[in-house]
């Protein structure tokens, strides 16, 4: 993943890799986009034909392309018929910043949601409050998930993920925020914990939050993470996650927004202008904002 913060900048470069828009030209070998059509596509592009595509891990394809750069007016993606999703018409303004979270935050927090095996009635925690982490309360509610334990200690991210759906609020991290989540489940820990955070503190949160025989779904991005092999091996927990293979889950997402099932657009808690862009990365670095939309 190409995030400021996850790999040291050595000179200028377009950053950005959630995107939608209007499709103006395609190349020779495209036959499925045409121009006219809004589009949404994953920030790995793929061919959506390869064996690991097939499988379901777009993000995994053999001819995957890391797509950057997206925080522009304008955006080549390549392998434009494997990669892009179109919605059924051009959509109203107020459907856009929903439709643009899929490109990535909504696609990765429901990709924790799958991953961590959330179905109805289970129990679920989720750890980290950003955009993905909210996202995957949203998830593991649509997916029925009965009690929805969200991990934040921010107020407004609170208040988003009571209205996403969580039952309860955890406010300790670490070994307290592990010990809250076994007191709120009879001592046993939760069906399936999602991680969105990627650090030391919350991948271990995650597995000891984690009932025997439950699933940690991990989409944070690793930061130094290192997992002792005895611990892991006595904690009989399922883990899964890495890098969302958003694709396959983009046509059921347009779906739901479409119909007004889903609301992810809610996290942008901040519209600016794309030239105002740095503004917007240090309102969320400060977190001031929650997420912030950049429009041409
Ligand atoms: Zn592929």
């Amino acid at each position: 993943m190409v995030l400021p913060r996850h790999q040291p900048v050595t000179e200028p470069a377009p950053i950005g890799h959630e995107y939608c828009g209007i499709v103006e030209e395609v190349g020779r070998a495209v036959t499925s986009i045409k121009p006219g059509q809004f589009v949404i596509g994953s920030f790995f592009a793929s061919d959506n034909t390869c064996p690991n595509c097939q499988a379901g891990y777009p993000s995994s394809c053999q001819h995957k392309e890391f797509v950057g750069g997206a925080q522009a007016s304008r955006l080549r993606v390549p392998l434009a018929d494997g990669t892009l999703v179109a919605t059924p018409d051009v959509p109203s303004d107020d459907l856009i910043p929903s439709l643009l979270t899929l490109s990535d935050v909504m696609g990765t927090g429901w990709f924790a949601a799958d991953a961590a095996n959330v179905k109805p009635g289970t129990t679920v925690a989720v750890v980290g409050d950003g955009a993905v982490g909210l996202l995957g309360v949203l998830s593991a509610k649509q997916m029925g998930a009965e009690r929805i334990i969200a991990m934040s200690r921010h107020e407004s991210r609170q208040k988003l993920a009571r209205e996403f759906g969580a039952t309860e609020i955890v406010t300790e991290r670490g070994d307290e925020g592990v010990a809250r989540i076994k007191e709120l489940t009879k001592g046993i820990g939760a069906d399936a914990v999602l991680e969105c955070v990627g650090t030391q503190e919350s991948m271990m949160q995650a597995i000891r939050s984690t009932r025997p025989g439950g699933s940690v779904g991990y989409v944070g991005v690793p930061h130094g993470v290192e997992l002792n092999g005895s611990e892991l091996f006595f904690a009989h927990v399922h883990l899964h996650g890495g890098p969302a293979p958003v694709r396959r889950f983009l046509p059921a997402l347009i779906d739901l927004v479409w119909n007004g099932k889903i609301n992810p657009g809610k996290v942008f808690d901040l519209t600016l202008p794309l030239e105002q862009v740095a503004k917007g990365y240090r309102a969320m670095d400060e977190r001031r904002a929650i997420k912030t939309l950049l429009r041409p």
